[in-house]
């Protein structure tokens, strides 16, 4: 479906005052400002607008009109128009995709059929009191002790990124339904591994996005902050570094980083969650979009200190490019932001770190929202660097080695 992708062309290319009118409250701008460089990039990031998307020689930037006025001061903005609800309601409902209680009954009935390998856990409560769920999928699922090696995948920290929720519950489902037509890597997998999948961090903020139909593009969640003032951005709000590159200071701002780290429910419970999970050696975070696969450090284009560490981030990122398609990359290297999931999944907890920008590639091809039809897309392009690192999480290390077990999954039971 390409109808965002050309509506926001069209858009595009009309002047901004045609959309300025219409006594409608501040809302966001989106601009396409020039930018060819790192530099200029985590400048610009530093005024607390959200980077939606990085160009050869420009970036797709939305803001605050205070936050697009100071990118104006230093750089050539070439078009710009304010988002209003009514440009993000687009025509079409993405029936597939899951809202809150759709995604409840897929996650408690893959739990209620498959007792035997999947748990499903309340971790927690979002702002406006929706369950925060993770699924457990092993062997013996209902035994309390996790004491295979394991991994997180996370998904929906932004709420307007609709494809990274639904990814996490493709895979799970695609798991179980391996395992019980009997897929002997399937089994071997999950004897041998505990699997953990979080889908929806934000689910406050990915209901309001969805509500009457309408996509708001909305990324934070929606805790209520005094004044007029809505949301924290739960991937500034880890405490690492916090606050110290690309996050505003601003509550207005679409990347507000909280009054402290940690100062949002979904974020407390995520970090009570991963802490309790001592066998857990990898965190995935899943984001969307452009199609990239992003290693620490995000804070600032510093390179990881330990060197073991550092290659074999960069091996399994490259690992995994080749089989998506996508480009591994630093995160910082591209612009700087602080406060994310991975920097401190890796600086605070010890664990390996990626963060999955999902597709499409760009806002030309849907951006937040490229229709349904992108989602086995996405779920073709990345399971198997799912399985690659569900594989490595006894030892990540094992990466740097050529012929890294990885369960001899057969490329044919993958593409079934
Ligand atoms: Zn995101």
């Amino acid at each position: 479906m390409k109808r965002l992708g050309l509506t926001l062309l069209t858009v595009f290319a009309l002047p901004f005052s045609s959309f300025a009118g219409g006594g409608e409250a501040p809302g966001r701008v989106w601009a396409k400002v020039q930018a060819t460089n790192q530099f200029q990039r985590s400048l610009i990031a530093n005024t607390g607008v959200v980077i939606e998307h990085v160009g050869d020689d420009f970036v797709a930037i939305t803001g605050i009109p205070s936050e697009i006025k100071a990118v104006e001061k230093k750089f050539k903005v070439d078009s710009k128009f304010t988002l209003t609800e009514k440009m993000i309601d687009f025509p079409g409902r993405d029936a597939r995709f899951h809202n809150f209680n759709e995604m409840l009954q897929a996650l408690r009935s893959m739990a209620t059929n498959n007792p035997d390998i999947v748990r499903i856990q309340e971790f927690g409560r979002s702002a406006e009191g929706r369950p925060l769920l993770n699924i457990k999928i092993t062997t013996n699922a209902q035994e309390r002790t996790d004491n295979k090696p394991g991994i997180i995948f996370i998904g929906g920290h932004h709420a307007r990124e609709h494809v990274s929720v639904e990814f996490p519950i493709m895979l799970a489902q695609w798991i179980v339904a391996q395992y019980r037509q009997g897929s002997e890597d399937v089994q071997r997998m999950l004897q041998s591994r505990e699997i953990n999948i979080i889908p929806l961090v934000n689910p406050d903020g990915s209901e309001y996005d969805i509500a009457d139909g309408r996509y708001k593009s909305w990324r934070k969640n929606r805790r209520p902050l005094g004044g007029r003032s809505i949301g924290v951005d739960l991937n500034r709000n880890y405490s690492y570094k916090w606050g110290t590159s690309g996050a505003s200071r601003n509550p207005a701002s679409d990347t507000y980083m909280g009054p402290t780290p940690f100062s949002e429910p979904e974020t407390q419970a995520v970090k009570r969650f991963v802490e309790a999970k001592d066998n857990s050696t990898i965190l995935v975070s899943f984001h969307t979009f452009s199609e990239l696969i992003l290693y620490p450090w995000s804070y600032a284009d510093v390179r990881i200190a330990n060197e073991r560490d550092y290659l074999a981030h960069k091996k399994m990122a490259e690992d995994m490019a080749a089989m998506n398609g996508y480009r591994a990359i630093q995160s910082a290297s591209l612009y700087p932001s602080s406060g994310d999931t991975s920097d401190w999944a890796y600086a605070e907890q010890n664990m390996f770190s990626f963060t999955f920008e999902l597709d499409p590639r760009s806002q030309a091809q849907g951006g937040f929202y490229p229709g349904q039809g992108i989602l086995d897309v996405v779920f073709r392009k990345n399971l198997r660097p799912c399985i690659y690192m569900i594989g490595l999480a006894d030892n990540p290390y094992r990466s740097l080695q050529t012929n890294a077990g990885r369960f001899g999954l057969r490329s044919s039971s993958l593409l079934q």
